[in-house]
């Protein structure tokens, strides 16, 4: 899972903006021309080149830049445009979607953005009252401002799209983050007492049992003394995988410390839970281990319980069943005590 919340939101943002301004520059500079309106050709030339270079200061992590530039050009060619066509063009609407395109910007202060947003209200209030007579004929003018109304509503809506985009992306990510292990990606222990208080509330509700399985990986200091703690490490992702391979997909698995781990089997009798925890034992000692140098195999020791009334007495339970299992000499698997089944291997 990549870790990227301090990243910016306002960087897609301008990343999809101005690909679409830099199209629409293009576009209109040929038409412009063919109107026979070299002036605003011209506008759009420039513009173009304000755009692109957005476009690329952005792609190299400069946000804030890139929203400078874009900010200056569409104030610039607002007031040119009107101070020199008039209101009727409508190229002054340009200004509204500066607003929120300035107010997404993380980067930028709070009181910045509102400070800059007050002034681009002022320009165009400015320009409401300042702009000269229409130049152009009403045809032209009409089809311009038609256009410029549109060009700015598709701005408001390609700033705001896309900004709720990214935010809903960062929401995601953190609300992954909360529940995950960074090591082994498996879900963390808080995230696991809250999914045995909702089965215990399930097995309450359905008089259905669930069981817990305790794994925890033997001699484990070993490991890290005799290939390192990197290697250990990747013994931890190589057990996380093979949990995920070996488990069913309604069995819940955590990280529950640091070479222990928890499974939670809903609506599974002891009996079957120690099939499982049989499965991953066999699956362990066969595969985990093997690549390290100095390191023959890496086994698991599991006790496993069937929920017993509440879910602190279950996971004491099955935590007594591992001890046991130590005991006995690791490398299998024992039934909580008091319960009907027997240790279900031996090594
Ligand atoms: P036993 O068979 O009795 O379980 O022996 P053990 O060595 O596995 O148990 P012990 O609890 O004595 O040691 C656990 C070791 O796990 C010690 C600790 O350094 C290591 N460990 C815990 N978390 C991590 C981790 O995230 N990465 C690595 N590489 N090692 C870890
Ligand atoms: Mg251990
Ligand atoms: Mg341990």
């Amino acid at each position: 899972m990549a870790l990227n919340l301090g990243g910016s939101r306002i960087a897609p943002v301008i990343r999809h903006v101005t690909g679409v301004g830099v199209v629409a520059h293009a576009a209109f500079v040929p038409l412009f021309l063919l109107l026979g309106q070299p002036l605003l050709a011209g506008f759009n030339g420039l513009s173009l080149v304000c755009w692109v270079a957005a476009h690329l200061v952005n792609g190299r992590g400069r946000s804030s830049l890139a929203m400078w530039l874009l900010v200056a050009e569409v104030v610039a060619h607002a007031l040119l445009a009107v101070g020199l066509l008039g209101w009727a063009s409508g190229f002054q609407y340009h200004l509204i979607p500066l607003v929120p395109f300035v107010l997404v910007n993380e980067r930028l202060r709070g009181t910045s953005a509102l400070v800059v947003s007050a002034a681009v209200l002022i320009v165009f209030l400015v320009l409401y009252e300042l702009a000269p007579a229409p130049r152009l004929d009403p045809g032209v003018n009409h089809a311009l401002s038609v256009a410029n109304v549109v060009v700015a509503f598709v701005a408001l809506a390609l700033i705001t799209f896309h900004f709720r985009n990214a935010s809903i992306a960062v929401e995601r990510q953190v609300a992954e983050m909360a529940v995950t292990d960074p090591l082994t990606g498996l879900f963390n222990r808080r995230h696991m007492h809250q999914r045995l208080r909702e089965e215990e509330s399930r097995a309450a509700r359905t008089q259905l049992p669930f069981s817990v399985i305790i794994a925890d990986i033997d001699h484990f200091k070993r490991v890290n003394d005799t290939a390192g703690h990197d290697a250990g490490d990747g013994v931890l992702r190589d057990l996380a995988q093979l949990l995920r391979d070996t488990l069913r997909t309604q069995d819940i698995v955590a990280r529950w410390g640091g070479e222990e781990f928890l499974v939670v089997l809903p609506q599974t009798a002891l009996k079957g839970a120690l099939e499982v925890a049989e499965r991953v034992r066999r699956a362990a000692e066969a595969r985990l281990g093997r690549d390290l140098e100095g390191i023959d195999s890496v086994t698991l020791t599991l006790g496993a319980a069937e929920y017993a009334g509440s879910v602190a007495e279950s996971l004491r339970l099955a935590d007594v069943a591992l001890y046991q299992g130590k005991e006995a000499g690791r490398n299998r698997v024992v039934a909580a005590p008091g319960a009907s089944a027997v240790a279900a291997s031996e090594a």
